[in-house]
């Protein structure tokens, strides 16, 4: 299918130019179209009048794809339509016999006398497909070639409403499956892993013309991989999305923290940490106050204590910042308020230092060349040894501390995750 596919929706009637029926139908029919692909780039509307309706509709046909037209369909002397159509189009109206015995049938069982205006209805341009009208007594028709289709459809909102579901989309799905397809894009966000590195690793998922297409979006703190399929229903969507997700899995094992746009990596840690029923304790020598910033906003309730009783006083310089943040969605803190209750869950600690680089030039004004270390502890864990984690981090320092803290947390992630 060809980028250029339109559709057009042409509204008729004097009572419309006359400002006496405002038109619903137009507005209706461009929400659907253009929920099924079909992008909607024209509306005429226009009154009851033969030689305008015959240049509408051999310009719509001429401009787009696909043309729905309400209006006109009546019985009596102004419903010009099927005339204009059979005009515009060079076709011969046919009398339908068929059309006409169930115009006959259908004003018998409801008891109304058929007068002959009535089977004026059963009259339609030659070539053209009958489109049933379940509610009503006047049927639409549809003209079609390969690209093209124009459907001719009643102005009575119910009928014209019914007649879309039940003819007009089918219809469309068939003539043109292309452009019913829909789309996903699934993202992947990961940590630890810089663009260029992530890159490395999917390159050969994002050559061009392979689908579903993949992309990478990065930014400081991650890189977001983008995984975009297309189909024509969920199932084919998801089953065109899984083997390469699958991949990405394994490409990037241990640095995926969120499937999904909404999740930031502090959230993803407090999941963990509510998961696993831990509270933190950071100890923060370094980011002046970045690290809780990320993450208590996730963590809710949060309490300062005071550096004396801890060991690892000695080793720190700078200010020292120590924060526990209480998992607030745990058992314990549900069951009682009480600070005990608050002690007997179990802690995980994450401790951020840092020291000048060694191996690195004398850092300009505004700028430093640090070495960091993230240290993540944890009760009963690796037999309460710490996992260590050395960061080189220079240039401005504002950026190289706002990095420090989010490197921190991924690692922290990291290890509540089991991917250390
Ligand atoms: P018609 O099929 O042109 O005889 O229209 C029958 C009735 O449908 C009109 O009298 C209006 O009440 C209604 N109608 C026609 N066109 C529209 C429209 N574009 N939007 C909303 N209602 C319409
Ligand atoms: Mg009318």
């Amino acid at each position: 299918m060809g980028s250029k596919f339109y559709g057009e929706i042409i509204a008729t009637g004097s009572e419309l130019m006359l400002g006496q029926t405002v038109d619903t139908n137009s507005a209706w029919l461009s929400q659907i179209l253009n929920t099924a692909g079909v992008p909607v780039v024209r509306h005429t509307s226009l009154g009851d009048d033969l030689p305008r309706l015959k240049e509408a509709f051999k310009r719509a046909w001429a401009d787009n794809q696909v043309t729905l037209v309400t209006g006109g369909l009546g019985p009596t002397e102004d419903d010009l339509t099927r005339r204009a159509a059979a005009e515009a189009f060079e076709l011969e109206l046919e009398f339908q016999e068929d059309l006409a015995a169930q115009l006959k049938d259908m004003f018998q069982r409801r008891g109304y006398p058929l007068t002959e205006n009535n089977l004026r209805q059963a009259w339609l341009p030659g070539g053209t497909a009958m489109v049933p009208n379940p509610l009503g007594t006047a049927p639409g028709f549809a003209l079609a070639d390969a690209g093209r289709l124009m459907v001719f459809l009643p102005g009575v909102p119910p009928e014209m409403k019914r007649m879309v579901k039940a003819w007009v989309l089918p219809r469309l799905r068939e003539q043109f499956p292309d452009i019913c397809r829909r789309f996903k894009t699934v993202v992947l966000k990961t940590g630890g892993l810089g663009e260029s590195m992530v890159d490395d690793r999917v390159a050969d998922l994002m050559a061009p013309g392979r689908s579903p297409t993949v992309g990478l979006l990065a930014s400081p703190d991650q890189v977001r991989v983008l995984v975009t399929a297309e189909g024509r229903d969920d199932r084919e969507i998801e089953e065109a999305l899984a083997p390469t997700l699958a991949e990405l899995d394994k490409r990037l094992a241990g640095h995926i923290f969120a499937r999904q746009d909404n999740i930031s990596l502090p959230q993803a840690v407090a999941a963990l940490l509510q998961e696993q029923g831990l509270t933190l304790i950071i100890l923060d020598a370094i980011t002046q106050g970045r690290l809780s910033g990320a993450l208590a906003p996730s963590l809710g309730p949060e309490t300062w204590s005071g550096a004396q009783d801890l060991p690892w006083q000695e080793s720190l310089s700078g200010t020292l910042e120590i924060l526990r943040l209480y998992n607030p969605d745990s058992a314990a803190l549900k069951d009682s308020e009480a600070v005990p209750a608050r002690r007997c869950q179990q802690e995980v600690r994450l401790i951020v230092t840092a020291r000048p680089d060694p191996g690195a030039p004398e850092p300009r004004p505004g700028e430093s060349a640090l070495m960091v270390e993230s240290a993540v502890q944890r009760e009963g864990y690796q037999n309460g040894q710490p996992l260590v984690r050395h960061y080189a981090l220079g240039g401005a320092t504002n950026r190289a501390l706002a990095r420090a803290a989010n490197l921190a947390i991924f690692h922290l992630w990291q290890v509540l995750s089991g991917h250390h």
